[in-house]
């Protein structure tokens, strides 16, 4: 095989889609896996939907992914430039070649003409379609004598040079994933290559710069396979092999119906980005939800390919080395907000209790608690399995940071029994005793004294765990009072029987 080459090829119009993430994923595994090279080149050749701030946004996501470009704007490379605005004296020889071989011609028609011939067919229930069947009507190279048009060319009327489609021509091609694919060409168009602005458009720009930068394999969205057999056209108009092709499947909504868009996210209250975007009309992003990018990577991996195996959980390296285009699947991949947050809730159980608990102190920090990173780590296994995000540690543990400042009513009128009071003040007298305040001694004494006066377990127990806690929640009640200590224990129990008293 030829090196591999494969590129993603993103347009900066705003946040990039995880869609768009998914295509860059599967480019980098693709490389990798075969020693090859990941190209990330810069689509902005339409200048009218260039958004500010969106180049680098695309760069951020790739790096937070841990997708790592070989050759691009940052890290150069020996096909630059990778930025299509910054090749655009590129394209114009290529055109002209096309012209020169009779695949394109200039075409003179004004926006407002072509206007006036779609808004008429279309009241006659046609669709107005630029190709053999009507150029030699319309205003270009092939339909004017060559006086004429040289004459427009040299007073500078504006034109734009469009691929002359052969005229009723079955094309076939092949795509790794599609399989085989014929085309007549009576369907398609003579699309644009080179706009009046002085710019290619997408067709022209992207196969050039596939061909300069010696891409081996195209894999990108199935949003471009219709324009699949102009491509291959393209190709064989140059003269120039072309690349294989590979048109990955859709992200579809999770109810499976249609594509899934940031409406859906915004809808149900999922992020459809990477990372927050914070232009305009903002938009949530995976990174501040709080998701790990190992967990979020795994997710979208799995969204269009299957190892062929049980397994789920992947490493970087394990992706590489299981991917193969041959398990991309042809039908679209809904998208599962749930099996997203499944995802971070594994790799959080994977995590070390020292890094969950650095990562739990800058939550607290903010909250203004500074606690001791022994102690926060202590908390860490305590509730880590409940936990699928940072933030939620707080939620697990907010009652060890301060006494409840409330009580579960529902638990004070079931619980709260006549002699209950008597029984903490008790418990109180016990605990002071303590020597030892690790959870197993208070445990065992706790329970020796309980089975001493004979009383009930959850007489004591659901009242204690009130008072400390709240309500009837949380881990271990000694592991609890353990960690907040023996004076704050014994202030809770003063406190919940002010507040609760005797009933
Ligand atoms: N610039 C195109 C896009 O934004 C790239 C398509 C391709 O990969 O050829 O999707």
């Amino acid at each position: 095989m030829p090196q591999v080459r494969v590129r993603f090829a993103p347009s900066p119009t705003g946040p990039l889609h995880i869609g768009g993430v998914r295509t860059a994923l599967y480019n980098f595994l693709f490389a990798r896996k075969n020693n090859g090279k990941f190209i990330l080149r810069i689509e902005d050749t339409d200048q009218t939907r260039y958004v500010e701030g969106a180049e680098d946004y695309i760069m951020e996501s790739l790096r937070w992914c841990g997708i790592v470009v070989d050759e691009g704007i940052r890290e150069g490379g020996e096909c630059g430039p990778y930025r299509q605005s910054n090749r655009k004296e590129i394209y114009r020889k290529y055109a002209d070649l096309l012209v020169d071989k009779g695949h394109a011609y200039y075409a003179f028609d004004t926006p407002g003409e072509l206007e006036t011939l779609r808004v008429e067919d279309e009241k006659n229930g046609n669709t107005f379609i630029y190709n053999a069947a009507v150029r030699s009507k319309l205003k270009n190279s092939l339909s004017l004598d060559a006086v004429e048009w040289n004459a427009r060319l040299d007073r500078g009327e504006p034109y734009v040079i469009r691929f002359k489609m052969p005229e009723d021509e079955e094309v076939d091609f092949d795509d790794l994933i599609r399989g085989h694919i014929v085309v007549n060409t009576s369907t398609l168009d003579d699309k644009v290559l080179f706009k009046s602005d002085g710019m290619p458009t997408y067709h022209l720009a992207h196969l050039v710069d596939d061909y300069l930068m010696k891409i081996s394999h195209v894999i990108r969205g199935e949003e471009w396979l219709p324009s699949l057999p102009l491509h291959v056209l393209l190709y064989r108009a140059f003269g120039w092999e072309a690349p294989l092709f590979a048109h990955l499947p859709l992200l579809l909504k999770p109810d499976g119906k249609g594509k899934l868009s940031k409406r859906d996210g915004d809808r149900m209250g999922f992020p459809v980005f990477p990372l927050f975007w914070p232009y305009g009309e903002t938009a949530k992003g995976y990174r501040e939800e709080g998701y790990y990018p190992e967990a979020f990577v795994n997710m979208i991996a799995l969204l269009g390919w299957n190892p062929g195996t049980e397994q789920e959980i992947f490493s970087m390296n394990e992706l590489i080395d299981a991917f193969s285009l041959e398990r991309v699947g042809k039908s679209g991949s809904r998208f599962d907000p749930e099996k997203a947050k499944w995802f971070n809730h594994q790799y959080l159980q994977k995590r070390s209790n020292s890094q969950l608990a650095m990562e739990f102190r800058e939550f607290l920090r903010e909250k203004g608690f500074h606690i001791d990173i022994v102690r926060l780590e202590m908390l860490v296994e305590l509730v880590k399995e409940r936990v699928g995000f940072v933030r939620d540690f707080w939620a697990q543990t907010d009652f060890f940071f301060k006494a409840p400042e409330e009580y579960d009513q529902e638990v004070v009128r079931k619980r709260w029994q006549e002699n209950t009071a008597t029984i903490l003040e008790e418990l109180k007298g016990v605990i002071q005793g303590l020597e030892d305040f690790s959870p197993q001694s208070a445990e065992q004494e706790v329970k020796l004294w309980i089975d001493s006066r004979g009383y009930n377990m959850g007489a004591v127990m659901n009242p204690f765990r009130l008072v400390i806690v709240g309500a009837l929640r949380g881990p271990h009640i000694f592991d609890i009072i353990s960690w907040i200590g023996k004076a704050e224990t014994i202030a809770r129990i003063e406190k919940g029987l002010s507040l609760i008293g005797k009933k």
